[in-house]
């Protein structure tokens, strides 16, 4: 039988599809013998099924009875029971992770009865009370959709007339009070009666879960976070236990070593005498660790054994949240903790040292992202600066930007190109579009466990929180602290590896892992000093990067058209230059030299300036060739359409018409006017460049070709090792390939034979036109090398033109699911990627030795490095400051 509901004691680990992460954890847990409450989880099916058909499946119903009857026959309760009343709470739980995205109801089946039991019961009366004002809270929120802030401010105001500032310090006649006035909200909100009846709110709570899978917030995070819409979230019963029964019980979540830095030691916040989400919302300062140890020693250990018991299992950090009962500690969740990038390096060569996991587990534990964010500039500690407070460190980078105080100002304010520091007392899952658009969060509230936290460590934005002495006034839009005002729009500057909060902009310095990676380990040791932490993440950086150079199969090449980017390449470990553009070198002084090949009369007249551009090419390719000696340097014969390097035709149509009116007309404007005119194109993309530039006009491609062997002539007789060779753009036909190869070796023998050397530079061509790609075996006939320009291989595939549709209609398209991912970021694997896998194939048959490497952006991207490591490319070629990531990429695809 089709079963939806599975207990905790039957799942384990690895089921987070069907379970969740939630879900199957606890399971583990369970079966690891830590104490779980028991419960059970209604599986994601349930989700999809409910998704499908818009209600929950008729065995459901049924199998959630069986569920409760055996939890109920485990614990000797009848869920909402007069006597000691069985309660429990209703859990999301997706298979990623998406922290404080979906909801959760805790304390479901008390009612005007049970409320009374549970307090004769538990002898605690305010206890009880608190426990059903919470149920009533949450459930009219999550489940009635009725809005928060009402219960907030009631409670608020229940506190004012008190004159209390804690929770703590209502009685049980205040939340009694408070209750009767929570269910008079329901009533008139919902316009129906707080539902009295378990198995109702159970039900009802199941649904509210279901449904949040698909709350706009929830649909924002997954595309961010690259979730897929369909998985569906899993639903968690687990019977209750209680941490706001007095002094000797409390809530609290912990870390197995520190996610911010990666330390050792276990690090956490707990919080006496409260219930679930307290902790996580910042409502009251918590204590740490350390602190609950020393108000309840025995459950402090208990819970650090648990977490050694959790890493050693699960062999790498943990995060748990976990709630004390009266001196019972009880574990109600883990899962490997998400961590920052400095942690996730550090962590993952601790946990090398301890003998918990091997260098390739290492490796494969960071990723490529993590290291470009450690390789972020941070804020040069010699600068002048005006330190207006110090927060927590949550989530590191050095963010400079305009303070807004609110989300929608964030997105409204970024969106015009500012960048913007996102200021609040606290964040809740409404300001996700905020923390998104702004390039730093800071908060007056919260622990290193908030939820500012925790999203922006995971989507790895700066972020500073608990900077207490801040004076949030989000309705002026004004912060004051320590003498200062802040106002919108003022520049603050906020360091999260620091916690550090500067008035106005602060210089920023290279970061020391990017000194590392362009000068070397020593060089990074000496700029990291005496402190350790930094030290220690530069030596772990380096420890996995030279592992995954070792693992590797990929060759990475740079992307570099100037000596200066091949310098910086090299630096950065690159092993050959896969792609230099040559159409920069044809601008700036140069421009008047192609002006002049364009307007050329007669060969004659173009020659000479093709002439006068044959020295500066010449000089330009032997500074890369020196830069790069020994190294592959693909050079790319000229690209882009010639008009490129001609005045704009509207500009000049208006100069010339002007100039007519005043009866001054200047003969060469009006021929350069003509040229531009009769060299228009409605569709450049797909005009007249590539090689079709290089067939029609005469001698363009001649001199770069023999500027590339002369070069490499000066190069030889310099004592030099060049290795150029020489690219033909938008290769469509193999016969476009065979004349521009007979021209190239007309000239080599020539410059050979004046020179006296025998020169065999290889010709290849790029593939980044469909028929390229489906005749890949003909054009391996004469090529000797493949190169893929999966950018044009993207536009012409899709017959997208790239500058065209990412504003005009891809959020749409993000939006509506039929992109998960722009194919420019992330090569579509499916349709263009099929191409390449064609033409690698069809290529190697006909030429067994082809050279095949990829020159488009795709070749920094993580995902995209993948593919190209099954395919078979020999190497991926990037910009010069991608090749770090390409590197470990590289590494980890080959594990
Ligand atoms: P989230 O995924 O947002 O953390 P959870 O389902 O984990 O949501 O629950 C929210 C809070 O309620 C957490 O602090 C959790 O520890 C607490 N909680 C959940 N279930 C129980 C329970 N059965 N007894 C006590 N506290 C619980
Ligand atoms: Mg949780
Ligand atoms: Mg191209």
């Amino acid at each position: 039988m089709a079963s939806y509901v599975q207990d905790f004691s039957e799942g384990d680990k690895d089921q987070k599809d069907l379970l969740g992460g939630k879900g199957a954890n606890l399971a583990e847990m369970t079966r690891l013998g830590l104490p779980v409450p028991p419960g059970f989880t209604i599986t994601t099916d349930a989700c999809r099924d409910y998704m499908r058909t818009g209600h929950l499946p008729p065995e459901l119903r049924v199998e959630v009875t069986m569920a409760v009857r055996r939890l109920e026959d485990a614990l000797g309760r009848g869920l909402g029971d007069f006597h000691d009343p069985l309660l429990v709470s209703v859990r999301s739980g997706a298979k990623f992770s998406m922290p404080g995205m979906m909801e959760t109801v805790l304390n479901v089946g008390l009612n005007d009865a049970s409320v009374i039991g549970l307090a004769e019961f538990s002898g605690d009366e305010r206890f009880a009370w608190d426990s059903y004002r919470r149920l009533i809270q949450m459930f009219g929120k999550t489940v009635l959709d009725i809005d928060g802030d009402l219960f907030a401010e009631t409670l608020d105001k229940a506190k004012a007339a008190k004159g209390v500032h804690d929770d703590v310090d209502l009685d049980a006649a205040d939340l009694r009070q408070l209750t009767e006035q929570f269910k008079e909200i329901v009533r008139v909100e919902s316009g129906r009666e707080f539902p009295q009846h378990p198995r109702e709110q159970l039900d009802l709570a199941i649904v509210a879960v279901l449904k949040s899978w698909n709350t706009e917030r929830a649909r924002l995070y997954r595309r961010r976070e690259r979730i897929p819409d369909d998985l569906g979230t899993a639903v968690n019963v687990c019977s209750m236990v209680f941490g706001n029964l007095g002094p000797t019980s409390g809530t609290g979540v912990a870390f197995t070593r520190d996610p911010a830095t990666g330390r050792t030691g276990d690090y956490g916040d707990y919080l006496v005498n409260a219930q679930g989400e307290d902790v996580v919302a910042g409502i009251r300062n918590t204590l740490s660790l350390v602190e609950m140890e020393e108000v309840d020693p025995q459950s402090y250990a208990d819970l650090r054994q648990a977490m050694r018991r959790l890493e050693t299992h699960y062999r790498d950090l943990c995060d748990v949240e976990f709630t004390v009962e009266r001196g019972k500690l009880w574990m109600l969740q883990t899962r490997v903790g998400k961590r920052t990038a400095p942690a996730a390096f550090r962590i993952a060569t601790q946990l090398v040292d301890e003998h918990l996991i091997t260098m390739d587990e290492a490796l494969a534990r960071v990723s490529g992202a993590q290291l470009s964010q450690l390789m972020f500039p941070q804020f040069d500690s010699t600068a002048e600066r005006t330190l207006l407070t110090k927060g927590m460190a949550a989530s590191p980078g050095a963010a400079v930007g305009r303070a807004v105080f609110d989300s929608a100002t964030a997105q409204a304010r970024a969106a015009e190109g500012e960048d913007v520091v996102l200021v609040r007392r606290e964040t809740n899952p409404d300001d996700l579009g905020g923390m998104i658009a702004a390039v730093g969060v800071l908060t007056a509230r919260g622990g290193k466990t908030s939820h500012a936290a925790v999203v922006a460590r995971g989507m790895g934005r700066t972020c500073v929180v608990g900077a207490d002495e801040l004076d949030i006034d989000p309705v002026a839009r004004t912060l004051k602290v320590n003498g200062h005002a802040v106002s919108e729009g003022d520049v603050i500057a906020i360091d999260g590896s620091t916690g550090e909060v500067y008035l106005g902009a602060v210089p920023v310095v290279p970061s020391p892992v990017s000194t590392y990676l362009e000068s070397g380990l020593d060089a990074a040791l000496d700029q990291a000093g005496d402190d350790e932490q930094t030290a220690d993440l530069v030596t772990s950086v380096h420890r996995i990067l030279t592992h995954a150079d070792e693992k590797r199969r990929l060759r990475v090449h740079a992307n570099a058209d100037t000596a200066e980017d091949a310098h910086r390449a090299r630096s950065l470990g690159a092993q050959g230059i896969g792609l230099c553009r040559t159409e920069h070198m044809f601008l700036g002084e140069r421009r008047v030299l192609v002006e002049r090949v364009v307007l050329a009369e007669d060969d004659e007249e173009r020659q000479s300036a093709l002439d006068a551009l044959l020295p500066l090419q010449r000089a330009d390719f032997g500074a890369l060739l020196t830069e790069m000696d020994g190294l592959p340097t693909t050079i790319r014969l000229i690209d882009p359409p010639l008009h490129e390097f001609l005045p704009d035709l509207t500009e000049l149509s208006v100069k010339v018409a002007l100039a007519e009116e005043r009866g001054e007309v200047d003969a060469a404007d009006v021929k350069l006017l003509a040229a531009v005119r009769r060299m228009h194109e409605a569709n450049p993309m797909l005009g007249l460049r590539g090689v079709r530039l290089g067939l029609v006009v005469p001698g363009l491609f001649s001199l770069q070709i023999r500027a590339i062997c002369e070069a490499t002539a000066d190069r030889l007789e310099a004592g030099g090792t060049p290795h150029a060779e020489i690219m033909v753009p938008l290769v469509g036909s193999v016969m476009e390939l065979h004349l521009v190869r007979d021209e190239a070796l007309r000239i080599m023998a020539e410059v050979g034979e004046t020179r006296g050397i025998a020169l065999d530079l290889p010709v290849g061509a790029m593939i980044e036109l469909p028929r390229a790609a489906l005749t890949a075996d003909r054009i391996a006939e004469v090529a000797q090398f493949f190169s893929f320009g999966t950018n044009d291989l993207t536009q012409t595939t899709w017959g997208f033109s790239r500058d065209d549709v990412e504003g005009a209609f891809f959020p749409e398209y993000l939006e509506n699911g039929v992109l998960t991912i722009s194919p420019f970021e992330t090569i579509d694997a499916k349709g263009v990627g099929r191409l390449v896998r064609i033409a690698v194939e069809e290529g190697r048959a006909t030429r067994p030795d082809l050279t095949v490497g990829v020159c488009g952006e795709h070749g920094g991207d993580p995902e995209s490095i993948r593919f190209f490591d099954a395919v078979g490319l020999d190497y991926v070629s990037c910009s010069p400051f991608r090749v770090p990531v390409a590197r470990l990429e590289a590494g980890r695809a080959a594990i």
